[in-house]
């Protein structure tokens, strides 16, 4: 099964945090996208285990993205190399042109450990040769793989970012992103939401500084490329 861009992140609701509208916008286009949860987010505040589990599906759907979650511990997750070639397989099974990881100087040590684990995962995925390294044969079952941009969206449990590669204008998707933050009831409160309230502001201040109502960041591991720059939308400071 192929997708054209995989999203890994540390626990279900990562993604539609950081960049559910992006998501909802892409999927919308006719993208097919894997959501690739790296722990199951247990336990949570306000549900018991096994809650997550069926709010994500939901979430997902709303967004009109695949998912799925990996077993490993939430709060405890660790960049270590079994884990690395578990993502690289995935990434060489399912041959996205684009992943996005979680952006970097996280204070949550399991995003701090996703970070990590998927820009490993994302370079070991295009190496040859795993028949000679021990432990990681049954990579070379799989021919190598090498995506054509890594993205991080911004993690909002870190201040704002000042400098971002590009943000995508989400402003008309912005309440399919609400929809899906709201099917985590194990997660926000219905009502007053801290957390829900700061996520929606970034959103709106990154949308401010280029004339849209909402935006979501994004830093990238690469330079941008363009054939044209005209194809870069105006902004208002421009
Ligand atoms: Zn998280």
């Amino acid at each position: 099964m192929s997708y054209d861009a995989l999203v890994i992140a540390a626990h279900p609701d990562d993604a539609e945090v950081q960049m559910g509208g992006t998501l909802a916008k892409l999927a919308s286009r006719g993208l097919r996208i894997l959501l690739i949860d790296l722990t199951d987010g247990e336990p949570t505040e306000f549900a018991d285990t096994g809650v997550r589990a069926r709010q994500a599906a939901e979430a997902a759907r709303i967004l009109g993205v695949e998912r799925m979650t990996l077993p490993h511990r939430d709060r405890l997750l660790v960049d270590e190399p079994g884990i690395r070639l578990e993502v690289a397989r995935l990434i060489r099974e399912h041959r996205p042109r684009h992943v996005y990881g979680t952006g970097e100087a996280c204070v949550h040590p399991d995003h701090a450990a996703a970070a990590s684990i998927t820009r490993a995962a994302v370079f070991l995925a295009r190496l040859g040769q795993w028949d000679k390294v021990v432990g990681a044969e049954h990579l070379a079952n799989q021919p190598p793989w090498a995506l054509d941009r890594l993205f991080f969206p911004h993690c909002k449990m870190e201040p704002a970012w000042s400098e971002i590669a590009f943000a995508v204008d989400v402003s008309e998707v912005y309440d399919v992103k609400r929809e899906a933050l709201a099917a985590y009831g194990s997660i926000f409160k219905p009502t007053d939401d801290r957390l829900l309230t700061l996520y929606e502001a970034e959103d709106a201040y990154f949308g401010r500084l280029l004339g849209v109502a909402y935006a979501e960041p994004f830093r990238s591991a690469s330079p941008l490329l363009l054939d044209d720059p005209g194809v870069i939308l105006p902004a208002v400071h421009g």
